[in-house]
């Protein structure tokens, strides 16, 4: 029998179920030739707004431009630092050191991954260090960090609150008791948004998008993407050259009206893995988060054994992944902050067990299965 190949995602199948209408989108856009601040990126803003129940999405380069305009917007530079985790992607750290400031990590939750609240909670009282500038909790593999505490905390140290939601498009939390859930992106002060092609609402390349309720800060992110532009030829401050581009909020726009359906398959997905894989070997599957709904970006297992499970993985044709082996704090990237390993105890054993299943809306029955056989037979 053929070895069954199942990649960690597939973009070719997400591409094919929308190959024509997404080309028309495309013709539309070359046709017009307006491929800086054409229509459809106000479209796209005026959809991606309402999807998040904010009042305004600024489209912008990537997820990393995203992350630095709202910082720079919120007024964070020089001198500031910023709380955010370091079991992330790098960009999380580096969008706050771009702006001047300096990431200060604290640890994360041992069962969900996302920032931890006692954590966030001693780095505010802690009478040595500086008051944060803000707040970066990341809605890690696309579940939202504990938004109801750290929002609580951050607003009892009169600081913003700064959503690194790059992985968790329609993630929801319900951020009061009894009250309806909100989306990822309408959680905090503002939110920040990448379009990466992998993600679960992905662009044709690089692209981003800033969320927020506050009027005057989308304002200033939307200047800001432009070279400080208020007029052709007028510029109120110095900007960036970080817009979103016209054929990308076209393709996105196209994307957007499936993204429900999309995720929707991804949770049926998750759930079927969670009930398949339970009771293998030492496996900590994703954690139930009453209140608290993924976007399911990634299926993400823990495991003692988490690198000869890997390396099963692999030889049996699967594309599991680790997401993230090494965590910020001890890369070499950010070797100047001055960690040390065992700084972040919960960070560094998340780093040594976690594993990425492949998870993407089109996986097929068969796939899965595979996937589900192959990880129970290295237990077995
Ligand atoms: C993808 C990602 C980013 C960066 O987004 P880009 O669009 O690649 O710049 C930032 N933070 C997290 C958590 C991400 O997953």
């Amino acid at each position: 029998m053929a070895e069954l190949r199942v990649p960690l995602v597939d973009l070719r199948a997400s591409h094919r179920a929308l190959g024509a209408e997404l080309q028309a989108a495309i013709d539309r856009v070359m046709e017009s030739t307006r491929f800086i601040n054409g229509p459809e990126v106000a479209d796209f803003e005026r959809a991606f707004a309402a999807f998040c129940g904010t009042r305004r999405a600024v489209g912008v380069a990537s997820g990393t431009a995203a992350l630095h305009l709202a910082l720079t917007a919120l007024g964070v530079g020089s001198g500031d630092q910023v709380v955010t985790v370091a079991h992330t992607f790098t960009a999380t750290a580096e969008a706050i050191a771009q702006t001047g400031a300096t990431p200060r990590f604290v640890d994360v939750d041992k069962t969900t991954g996302g920032m931890d609240p006692a954590a966030l909670a001693g780095a505010l009282q802690d009478p040595a260090a500086v008051m944060p500038a803000a707040v970066m909790p990341v809605h890690l593999y696309g579940l939202p960090a504990d938004m109801p505490a750290i929002t609580a905390l951050a607003d009892g140290a009169g600081i913003p609150v700064v959503e690194d939601a790059a992985q968790a498009h329609g993630a929801t939390v319900v951020q009061v008791e009894g009250a309806a859930p909100k989306r990822a992106g309408a959680l905090g002060t503002v939110a920040c948004f990448s379009f990466y092609p992998g993600k679960n609402l992905g662009a044709y390349g690089d692209a981003g998008a800033v969320t927020s309720d506050d009027e005057e800060l989308a304002e200033r992110v939307a200047r800001l993407r432009d070279h400080g532009r208020v007029a052709k030829y007028e510029h109120s401050e110095p900007g960036y050259g970080e817009r979103l581009d016209t054929l990308q909020a076209a393709i996105l726009l196209v994307k957007l009206a499936h993204l429900e359906a999309a995720n929707a398959a991804r949770a049926r997905h998750a759930a079927r893995y969670s009930e398949a894989l339970a009771g293998a070997g030492d496996l900590d599957l994703p954690a139930a988060t009453p209140g608290r709904q993924s976007s399911w970006h990634l299926y993400v297992v823990r495991s003692a054994q988490r690198d000869g499970l890997l390396a099963h993985c692999r030889a049996a044709g699967i594309g599991a992944q680790v997401h993230f082996p090494i965590p910020l704090h001890l890369q070499a990237a950010w070797r100047h902050l001055g960690y040390a390993p065992g700084d972040l105890p919960v960070t560094e054993a998340w780093a040594a067990e976690c594993l990425s299943l492949p998870l993407y809306p089109e996986l097929s029955e068969a796939q899965q299965d595979h996937v589900i056989a192959t990880v129970r037979g290295f237990f077995a």
